[in-house]
């Protein structure tokens, strides 16, 4: 039990939140990433946001990802899960976090496993958000008018969803294997969707600090 849990007499309220979100590009899973963070009290860490800071932010690490991420390809499993480990041993995780974007492969699951048993720590959901393929490239081409990413190109985005099609969905049958995934239907209004990860959640007793952000 950890020391904030002891505080609360152990109140399920306060236990770890340590989450994934995965699903495919333009499945809303940046969006519904932050809410479930805010609502748990943890940060999300999500490997593309950083990886485009420092890309704009000019920073050597930005140098060395640029041009992959601009072709839809995958930087290198261990800086990524450097990068990654460095931003969870920030004092902010300690109590969770809401991973999106990592990992995406079978390496970077063992890469993050290693990590958390070396912590004595482990996953506690991994939220599948589903959504079919038309759906999420129809939201992908309105993000693209929307947000203008360099990275959200016809060509490109055929290449980030044959990537996940091919390298990340089959991490979720790892997961699944340990009981953990929680699939929630991704079709819907963003709030309905909130709504629906919250229940799941919240019915594995995994319930939020803040339920008053889980409108
Ligand atoms: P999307 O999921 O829409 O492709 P992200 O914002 O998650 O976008 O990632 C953008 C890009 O950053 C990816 O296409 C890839 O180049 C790089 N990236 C993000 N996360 C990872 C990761 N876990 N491993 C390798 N590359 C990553």
């Amino acid at each position: 039990m950890t020391l904030r849990q002891a505080q609360d007499g152990g109140s399920s309220a306060t236990r770890s939140a340590r989450f994934l979100i995965v699903g495919p590009q333009g499945s809303g899973k940046g969006t519904q990433g932050v809410l479930v963070a805010g609502a748990y009290d943890v940060p999300q860490v999500a490997t593309g946001d950083i990886f485009r800071a420092n890309v704009s932010g000019g920073t050597e690490l930005g140098k060395r990802v640029q041009a992959i991420i601009e072709a839809g390809d995958l930087v290198s499993d261990d800086l990524t899960s450097e990068l990654v480990r460095d931003r969870l041993s920030r004092p902010d995780a300690a109590g969770g976090f809401v991973l999106d974007g990592y990992p995406r492969n079978r390496t970077q699951v063992d890469h993050l496993d290693a990590f958390l048993e070396g912590r004595g720590e482990s996953l506690d959901a991994v939220i599948e958000l589903s959504v079919p393929r038309e759906e999420s490239i129809a939201r992908l081409r309105q993000r693209a008018v929307e947000q203008g990413r360099t990275d959200d190109t016809e060509e490109v985005i055929a290449n980030r969803l044959a990537i996940y099609e091919r390298e990340t969905a089959p991490i979720l049958d790892v997961y699944r294997s340990r009981g953990i995934v929680v699939r929630v239907d991704g079709v819907g209004t963003l709030d309905e969707v909130t709504h629906r990860i919250f229940e799941a959640l919240s019915s594995r007793g995994l319930v939020p600090r803040h339920p008053g952000a889980a409108a």
